[in-house]
């Protein structure tokens, strides 16, 4: 049977069902078979054991397991064992909330000894946690910008910087991604009509292509024109720079004063929440005015300390090392076998398949092949660059890998992803 969905509207398929907003779509997709829709409509989990997962699958409705690399989940934390009975502790003795907003009946403790370890991870004077880090982009952006101010950022910066950009009304410009000399000229032809101050915005990691910003030459550009710069250091964090210090640390670049940085507990951290680390000005400041902090409960006590166990674990294992290790293997691999892994540098690697009726062939290929990756379609991407995002996590093995590589290249035998 053919269902067509008009992915502008969320029309009802043959059968009356919604097949799930599809909204932002460009173009018309074609979906030949019912279970096509898969990929835009997860199978939940019904359990984790670390790299391998079981889900609900809908249509043949049972359980399957499958090999995770979907999962922001680079360090295998969501299932290590001290981060899970430090979350029971914390909860046994503080119970499983926090009460209140921060600046009310909700600081925890916890939270200053989070905030503590995150600001000496990060090699800041201190920082604010936040429920989740979109909330701390918000917080960051609308609590320090105003509408005098312009931000310029980068193309491909996440949606959570781009909405905090409009929540504070600054005038917003965009940079070609990671292009010096597109980025120098806007500051050369802006710095004098904003004597209110200019904030430049990156990304540490980009989240669909997995490169690492310029930081070096950023950072000679936002001396040389006197601005800020602001980094979101996402899925950088527990990712690169020694032992997953983050992306300064990457360059070895010590702290700055103008430079803000922002990050999440949900990526490599594994749990939920973000924060802001800065110097000790910045984050007095912004204690009292970012309201995605000030008006939102804080984190509760086994977030709080399952995530410091998390940094903990960074610093005192190899297990950083080991995900640099398994993902540079991969990208290795799949460059060895002809992919287009784009210019990836981390373990966010995309395999670039242009044609996105392809695409979703490929998805329901690989899950029938017991492997959940990610499939980024347009508008997140352009309409040329959709792709597989493949996450690789430090627990990965190397079988498994190879793994993924063979059924990738079986897949290719009869629809092309090499070609892309
Ligand atoms: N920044 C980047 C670069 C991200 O990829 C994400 C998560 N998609 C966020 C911020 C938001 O983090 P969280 O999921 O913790 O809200």
């Amino acid at each position: 049977m053919v269902y067509k969905i008009d992915i502008q509207s969320n029309r009802k398929s043959q059968d009356g069902t919604i097949l799930g907003k599809i909204s932002d779509f460009h173009e018309q997709l074609i979906v030949h078979e019912r279970e096509k829709v898969n990929i835009l409509k997860k199978s939940p989990l019904t359990s984790v054991s670390d790299t391998e997962v079981t889900y609900y699958d809908r249509f043949e409705k049972k359980e399957k397991t499958a090999l995770m690399f979907a999962s922001n989940n680079y360090l295998g934390a969501i299932t290590n064992q001290i981060c899970i009975d430090t979350a029971i502790e914390a909860t046994k003795k503080y119970g499983i909330g926090s009460g209140g907003v921060p600046l009310l009946s909700g600081t925890n403790i916890l939270q200053n000894q989070l905030e503590q370890a995150i600001a000496q991870t990060k090699g800041f004077d201190d920082a604010i946690v936040f429920s989740s880090g979109f909330a701390a982009n918000l917080g960051a952006l609308a609590g320090l910008l105003s509408p005098d101010n312009l931000i310029i950022h980068d193309k491909l910066n996440h949606a959570s910087l781009m909405d905090g950009t409009i929540m504070c009304g600054a005038k917003m410009l965009r940079y070609k991604h990671n292009d010096l000399a597109d980025l120098e000229k806007l500051l050369r032809e802006n710095s004098p009509l904003y004597p209110g101050g200019i904030l430049v915005v990156t990304d540490g990691v980009f989240s669909m292509d997995g490169d690492i910003a310029n930081l070096p030459g950023i950072i000679e550009l936002v001396n040389k024109y006197n601005v800020l710069l602001l980094i979101d250091d996402a899925h950088a964090t527990g990712v690169i720079g020694e032992k997953g210090r983050g992306s300064l640390s990457y360059y070895g670049i010590a702290q700055r004063d103008n430079i803000i940085l922002t990050g999440t507990l949900s990526k490599a951290v594994g749990i939920v929440g973000g924060f802001i680390t800065a110097k000790q000005e910045v984050i007095d400041y912004l204690r009292i005015f970012s309201r995605s902090n000030m008006y939102s409960t804080a984190l509760p006590p086994s977030v709080l300390a399952s995530a410091k166990a998390v940094f903990e674990f960074m610093q005192t294992t190899d297990i950083v090392e080991r995900l640099n290790q398994n993902a540079s293997y991969l990208r290795t691999r799949l460059k060895q076998e002809g992919y287009n892994t784009l210019d990836s540098q981390t373990a966010i690697i995309p395999i670039v398949v242009k044609d996105q009726y392809l695409l979703t062939q490929i998805s329901k290929m690989l899950l029938d092949r017991g492997i959940m990756a990610n499939y980024i379609f347009p508008p997140v991407v352009p309409p040329n660059l959709t792709r597989i995002r493949i996450s690789v996590m430090a627990t990965h093995t190397n079988e498994d890998m190879e793994y993924l590589i063979s059924s990738l290249n079986e897949i290719n035998a009869t629809h092309p992803i090499k070609k892309s």
